[in-house]
């Protein structure tokens, strides 16, 4: 994984953010040469997707033309001249899409959650340098997304990039996938050479909320964008309220504010260290304060054994919780953070009253 090959070295023509777009599934021929003639009078789309093969969460939906698309690929190459990318899911298909000339795979987020098939498309791909996308799994589990990529990595791959998809939640929300962003942002702070794409079709669910996914991915200073986009998005033959038209592709593309990782104007790179330095104290004297607050968690714990009373009083807590949120409230804070900060402060109180009780009973084991 420390030998990742930047994007701009391996998609040398590509504009930042890297957009990736095309339909969720090829249907028919002309569907997908009449969409990838339209994403070609972008300059901003630089890669053509389709998915050939489609996992499907219940069966009897269209599952996707099959191989017989993967010439339709390669006419859109020798067409328009952009480059293709189709997901694989099995060492059958990664055989077949590369034979086709497919330019970029992608793994699908069912198949990242399974490492016996992420290890069987590595085992094809040793010996080649084709690139290769892994979108995060399914399920929240950031070890599971980062053993996919070392797979990967580990079969010689060196042109690697992670796409976010968001995550499947038992929770009924707004979003199709809810992004939890923190997933993402995490994975590109232990790999900061790994590009990060994100793909707002599959987060959104629904196509009116993907240009503010879009610049979120942008404001955080995601590498790219991969966008499901259909000639008559409402007739899709999969994903239908999530896909856009090529037009309103190029719309929206126009109307997202590109940031960068840095300035080159020297007041900005003033400014900022001023301001970070300023955070930085300010850290120091939360961790003091911390410190502070631990002291008397511990003048309590001794108080409470004297008494024989227990760690946790749910009232003190409820208590407690309620009356952080309201003044953080007030001061604009938001309660889901307030709340956040304290649990975890909280429990550490308690886990540090229960560590004296349980060293007070002679008894030394971790619980
Ligand atoms: C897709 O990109 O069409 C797709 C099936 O995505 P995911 O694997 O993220 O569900
Ligand atoms: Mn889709």
């Amino acid at each position: 994984m420390d030998q990742i090959v930047p994007l701009a070295d391996w998609l040398p023509h590509s504009k930042t953010p890297l957009v990736i777009a095309g339909p969720c599934s090829a249907e028919t021929e002309e569907q997908v040469l009449s969409t990838a003639r339209e994403l070609a009078k972008n300059p901003d789309v630089n890669v053509f997707r389709a998915g050939i093969w489609k996992p499907r969460t219940r069966p009897n939906n269209f599952e996707g033309v099959g191989m017989q698309g993967l010439p339709w690929l390669r006419k859109v190459k020798e067409e328009t001249g952009l480059l293709t990318t189709c997901e694989v899911a099995n060492a059958k298909h990664t055989e077949l899409a590369i034979l086709a000339g497919v330019d970029i795979l992608w793994i699908g987020a069912r198949t990242t959650a399974n490492p016996f098939s992420v290890q069987e498309i590595a085992d094809v791909l040793k010996g080649t340098d084709i690139p290769v996308m892994v979108k995060n799994p399914v399920n929240a589990d950031l070890a599971l997304w980062i053993g996919a990529l070392e797979r990967l990595s580990n079969a010689g791959i060196k042109k690697l990039a992670a796409i976010h998809r968001g995550f499947s939640s038992a929770e009924k929300t707004n979003w199709r996938n809810p992004p939890m962003w923190r997933m993402p942002i995490e994975l590109m702070r232990k790999y900061p050479n790994l590009p990060m794409i994100c793909d707002p079709s599959h987060i959104a669910g629904k196509r009116d909320l993907i240009y503010r996914v879009s610049q979120k991915a942008l404001d955080i200073g995601m590498d790219g964008l991969m966008i499901e986009t259909h000639p008559t998005p409402d007739q899709a033959w999969s994903d239908a309220e999530q896909q856009i038209t090529p037009a309103y592709l190029a719309e929206m593309i126009n109307e997202l504010e590109i940031r960068h990782q840095s300035a080159d104007d020297p007041s900005y790179e003033q400014s900022l260290e001023q301001l970070r330095s300023r955070i930085d104290q300010i850290d120091q004297e939360l961790i003091d304060v911390l410190h502070h607050r631990m002291q008397i968690v511990h003048a309590i714990g001794d108080l409470k054994i004297a008494n024989n009373v227990t760690a946790v009083q749910i009232s003190r807590m409820n208590d407690i919780m309620d009356r952080r949120t309201d003044h953080g409230k007030k001061l604009g804070l938001r309660p889901e953070y307030i709340q956040e900060v304290w649990r975890t402060i909280h429990e550490e109180s308690v886990k540090t009253q229960t560590d004296m009780m349980r060293a007070h009973h002679g008894l030394d084991d971790q619980v």
